[in-house]
């Protein structure tokens, strides 16, 4: 007997590389001037499932919700050992905030058969840790947040170590289960040589149209603008069969195939506001040398707990 598995990642620009080029006047930054990446906790969560389907069976579908360049963290996914991927994206997406994106996602995780759902613990980008916790909500299952150790998985009941910061706490729970899983948790295996022959050629539709579009084609003297677009739409649907019946279609939905309700989408299903945004910049008055030995560092240690910064 296996566990189904839907591991939730997202495309993050590499906040490791933000510099004062890549930041706005305003205080936000311009992704577009940053490498996108796959979140890293998000591989931790793909390779938790993947060592759940290796030792008990099972199948395991990601999914992200993004724009259209996200079909390369699904790609990869697929190097690694997913067995199905859906992009979901749609322009009524744009301004979600964690509640709207959690909605969204619960919707979409509602349409697979599931046992376990992992997500990263953090994006690197948004850095709230809360889509994962509002899932479960969602879903109304139980979730382990920051696990660190898969202790077991027997009579459909997890045991799962999380950590707390100062320590551990050990948790069960009966599946189905959310768990948000830390970098602490394993390593992720590199993608597989063999998959990457097999999928380098997977596309989503919206990527497969992009490539249609880029091909130099023969153009009709006199044809009209109509009927180009219409040989362009029956390319693409050609295209998308080939890669369906080679298993290399990766799937792509939009809010109509998860049946959401707008209102809970989008800027209209969002109540956070952004106010202000602060720029912090530490001066050198407030950084201190710390004599390497034993008195620096007691010294040190007593100044924090007069601050009432330690206890
Ligand atoms: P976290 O809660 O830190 O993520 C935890 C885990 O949840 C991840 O590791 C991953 O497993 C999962 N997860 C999170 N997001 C996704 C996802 N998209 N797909 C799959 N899994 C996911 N962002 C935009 O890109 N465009 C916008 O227009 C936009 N508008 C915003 C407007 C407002 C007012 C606010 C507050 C935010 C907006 N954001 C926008 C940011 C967006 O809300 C967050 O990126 C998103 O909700 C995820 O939150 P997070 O990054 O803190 O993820």
């Amino acid at each position: 007997m296996g566990y189904n598995c839907v591991v939730l990642i997202k495309q993050v620009p590499d906040t490791k590389r933000i510099t004062g080029e890549v930041m706005n006047d305003d205080g936000t930054v311009r992704r577009s001037a940053l490498p996108a990446i796959f979140n890293p906790e998000d591989l931790n969560a793909l390779e938790l499932a993947l060592q759940i389907k290796d030792k008990f069976g099972g199948q395991i579908t990601v999914i992200t919700m993004g724009l259209p360049a996200a079909g390369a963290i699904l790609r990869d996914s697929l190097f690694r050992g997913a067995d199905d991927a859906i992009l979901l994206t749609d322009p009524k997406c744009a301004g979600s905030d964690t509640l709207a994106t959690s909605y969204i996602l619960s919707c979409a995780v509602k349409k697979n058969d599931y046992d376990i759902v992992l997500c990263g613990r953090q994006a690197i980008d948004g850095d709230t840790a809360q889509v994962g916790p509002q899932l479960a909500e969602k879903l109304g299952i139980p979730q382990i947040t920051y696990v660190e150790k898969l202790i077991e998985i027997s009579d459909r009941t997890i045991t799962a170590r999380r950590n707390i910061g100062n320590g551990w706490q050990q948790v069960r729970t009966k599946l189905p289960v959310l768990l948000t899983v830390t970098s602490e948790a394993n390593e992720p295996r590199v993608a597989a040589a063999k998959k990457m022959m097999k999928y380098k050629s997977a596309m989503t539709p919206i990527e497969t149209e992009k490539e249609v579009r880029s091909l130099p084609r023969a153009q009709s003297r006199g044809q009209k603008a109509e009927d180009s677009e219409e040989e362009i739409k029956k390319l693409v649907e050609k295209k998308c069969s080939e890669l369906e019946e080679r298993g290399l279609l990766i799937k792509q939905w939009d809010l109509g195939s998860i049946e959401a309700d707008l209102s809970w989408c989008g800027q209209s299903g969002s109540p956070t506001k952004v106010h202000r945004i602060q720029s912090v910049v530490l001066g050198t008055k407030e950084s201190k040398n710390i004599e390497p030995n034993d008195q620096g560092i007691s010294d040190m240690i007593h100044e924090l707990i007069e601050d009432k910064i330690i206890a």
